[in-house]
């Protein structure tokens, strides 16, 4: 058995945290706020099932349900096509809220024997060479055999240690908002491009739309109370937020007894559309690959996690800079 001290209790925390717990090990998850909190990112891909089933969390996740989708509608010069998943089996995505979908997989950890820590914010490191001893807070200090990046964006652990990250293409800013009451309020999301980027509206409750903007020109500065055209018959709710989705990847996802998952691995602009899924896998992954160090070496398990990442990072900023060249959107990707 070994311990393990996970930092993030987003979706690639409690997937590491639920396989860890599952293969016998004791987890600790600290997160610097309380659960059940909000995060952007309400789309999933069908793929998600199969890794939901994986985790054990199926039953709860049909017993929320959440919105179903089949597909989405590309709109693009005012013509719009729909682009099912699947066809001949209806495979269908989901339409969720963030603090729900987070909580289902935060309590299955729980529940499995995962020891939460919500509301404490990592003040420091304790390192013994490339390995980190402990990881310090206000009010303890929590020591384990290996730790878990989790902590999104954010990548609090990895800046700790010094990872750096390389940074592809131009800044990327999304901007993101709900409105409630709209007439438009479709299942099936919509992206619609212009000139300049893409908007994404989705329905995520019965009354609830969610918009996220991306604007590709860095010059251009979005109106404080921009919303999508289509969403001005209602009413925003909450305030607009902005994020840095500039394409960006850590140097090394896995050094010492540290892995790096979920956002705090790679971050793409959602375009890309499976942040979430990504980061149940990154996490299943990185629970996996902490299974095989008793049977082989640290650095090949290094290597095996590092190159997992970097191929799925590559492969997917192919496929974006495919469709931002379809739509003639530039995305000065040239330093790949
Ligand atoms: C506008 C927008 C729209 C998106 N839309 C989609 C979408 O439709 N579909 C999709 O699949 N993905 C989408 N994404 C991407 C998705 O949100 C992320 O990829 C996903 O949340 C990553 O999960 P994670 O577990 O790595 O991190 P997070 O979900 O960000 O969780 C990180 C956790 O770490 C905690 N934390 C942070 N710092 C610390 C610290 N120092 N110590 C302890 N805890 C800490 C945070 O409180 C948080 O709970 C979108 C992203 C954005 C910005």
């Amino acid at each position: 058995m070994r311990k393990v001290t996970i930092l993030g209790a987003g979706p690639a925390g409690s997937s590491a945290a639920i396989q860890l717990l599952k293969a016998g090990h004791q987890v600790t998850i600290i997160d610097r706020v309380k659960f059940p909190r909000h995060a952007p990112g309400e789309t999933l891909h069908p793929g998600v099932e199969p890794l939901l089933k994986q985790l054990g969390v199926w039953e709860e996740i049909r017993n929320a349900n959440f919105l179903r989708h089949t597909g989405i509608e590309n709109t693009s010069n005012g013509i719009g096509t729909f682009e099912a998943y699947n066809e001949e089996e209806s495979w269908k995505g989901f339409q969720l809220f963030r603090e729900e979908f987070d909580n289902i997989l935060l309590k299955k950890a729980i529940e499995l024997g995962a020891a939460f820590k919500p509301n404490i914010t990592p003040s420091g490191l304790i390192m013994n060479g490339e390995h980190i001893k402990a990881v310090k807070t206000a009010e303890n200090v929590y020591e384990a055999d290996y730790f878990v990046d989790a902590t999104g964006k954010r990548a609090w652990l990895a800046t700790e240690m010094g990872v750096e990250y390389k940074r592809i293409g131009s800044q990327k800013i999304a901007y993101f908002g709900y409105v409630k009451d709209a007439s438009l309020n479709p299942i099936n999301p919509i992206i619609e491009w212009d000139e300049n980027g893409w908007t994404w509206i989705a329905q995520v409750k019965d009354n609830q739309t969610a918009w996220v903007r991306l604007d590709l020109d860095e010059h251009r500065k979005m109106d404080n109370n921009w919303i999508p055209p289509k969403l001005r018959d209602g009413r925003s709710t909450g305030t607009r937020k902005a994020v840095d989705v500039t394409w960006r990847i850590a140097g090394q996802c896995s050094i010492g007894n540290c892995f790096l998952v979920g956002d705090a691995s790679f971050v793409l602009d959602p375009g890309s559309s499976h942040g979430v899924l990504k980061a149940i896998m990154s996490g299943m992954m990185a629970a996996h690959l902490m299974e095989q160090t008793g049977t082989h070496s640290m650095a090949k398990v290094h290597q095996h996690y590092n190159s997992w990442v970097r191929n799925q990072f590559n492969h997917d900023i192919e496929k974006l800079m495919e469709m931002y060249e379809k739509y003639e959107i530039k995305t000065n990707a040239n330093n790949v």
